[in-house]
């Protein structure tokens, strides 16, 4: 008789609990940090037809250059770093762990911080430890170089700016860190839109331990499923072995290399989404109850009395947010809210009142 997956699965891997993505269907959907916008119909047209273009009976093209040079004039990416494509970043947060998980190998990270990082780590045989933010949720780079220090960490995650947190840490801290670092630090700038321009892009190549990660999914293309790592080529040629060879669709290579193009649609979408992150902002300010912190991404971070209830009376007047409360220790009865359309924005506010009542 065979045995059960319980005796054969990894122990570390029994115990993981899956990524979990609530049904959302008819929600106001402040979840996921998607952009709530569609593309103008004109776009999605001329998508239509590049699609039907083509040649869905073949495999993709393994090396992805059409969508690699877009990536580099959209990102502003120099000769010097070689690109390494995932699908989304969370496949290329895997290839970085994968290639790192040598026996005993630790894998470290803020916390709390993206849930992928840990998940990853553990997934690839790594021993994984968090480092706490202070309360207010910024570095303690104090305890950050003493855990490198101690833990001599193959592999170390900074989102820049922090999910679900939504703020930046303090920039000379993170390379401080780098410097500190035995090993390689990845800096995940999926929230750079919203950034105001922070990035440590100038700085990568010039450590030998940094590689930073974007997407294209939180510009507005969370579906095509399109990521990257960017570094110095004796880092991606090494993540090229584990990449699978045609991990990048055709479909998702054509529509990013045409939708890319269409920078003036994507940056007014940026733009309208930064401009509301402001306004809400300034409105849960003004609720009494809540305490906001800030943010550099298209989400807000809040604290309300009670999260569990909150987060239903927002569900049963249709509204997903995510709740964090019982996550971890700092994120007690904390909610974070995408930032949505002025009319998403609206039916929030307004249901957030009588739901922290
Ligand atoms: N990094 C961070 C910090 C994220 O919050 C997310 C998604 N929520 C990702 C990476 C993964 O994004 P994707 O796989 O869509 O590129």
């Amino acid at each position: 008789m065979s045995k059960s997956p319980a005796d054969l699965v990894r122990p570390e891997v029994l115990a993981l609990e899956a990524y979990h993505v609530p049904p959302a269907r008819g929600m106001v959907k402040l979840d996921a940090m998607e952009n709530p916008y569609a593309l103008p119909p004109d776009v999605a047209r001329r998508l239509g037809e590049r699609l039907a273009a083509v040649a869905v009976n073949r495999y993709p093209d393994p090396t992805a250059a059409g969508v690699k040079t877009r990536l580099r004039e959209t990102m502003g990416i120099p000769e010097n770093l070689d690109l390494v494509l995932g699908n989304g970043s969370d496949e290329v947060l895997q290839m970085i762990a994968m290639a790192l998980a040598r026996p005993g190998a630790v894998a470290l990270s803020l916390e709390p911080s993206f849930a992928m990082y840990r998940l990853c780590a553990i997934a690839c045989g790594l021993r994984y430890e968090g480092v706490p933010l202070r309360a207010d949720f910024t570095l303690d780079e104090l305890a950050l170089i003493a855990a490198i220090q101690r833990l001599r960490p193959a592999l170390t995650w900074i989102s820049y700016p922090n999910n679900p947190t939504g703020n930046l840490f303090a920039r000379d801290a993170i390379l401080r860190a780098v410097e500190a670092s035995p090993g390689l630090v990845v800096v995940d700038e999926a929230y750079y839109p919203f950034s105001g321009g922070a990035t440590l892009l100038d700085e990568v190549g010039r450590h030998r331990n940094l590689l930073l990660v974007r997407t294209v999914s939180k510009m507005g293309l969370a579906g095509l499923r399109l990521g990257l790592a960017i570094g110095p080529r004796e880092w991606t040629e090494q993540l090229e072995k584990l990449r699978l060879p045609y991990n990048v669709g055709a479909l998702p290579a054509a529509a990013a290399e045409l939708l890319l193009g269409e920078r003036a649609v994507l940056e007014a979408q940026t733009a309208a989404i930064v401009a509301e992150r402001a306004r809400l902002e300034a409105a849960l300010d003004a609720i009494g109850g809540i305490r906001r912190y800030p943010s550099a991404a298209n989400f807000v971070l809040v604290r309300v009395p009670d999260a569990p209830r909150a987060f239903e009376a927002l569900r049963l007047r249709g509204i997903l947010v995510r709740n964090f409360h019982r996550s971890h220790p700092l994120l007690e009865h904390c909610l974070r809210l995408t930032v949505g359309t002025p009319e998403e924005n609206g039916k929030l506010l307004e249901a957030l009142v009588p739901a922290i009542a």
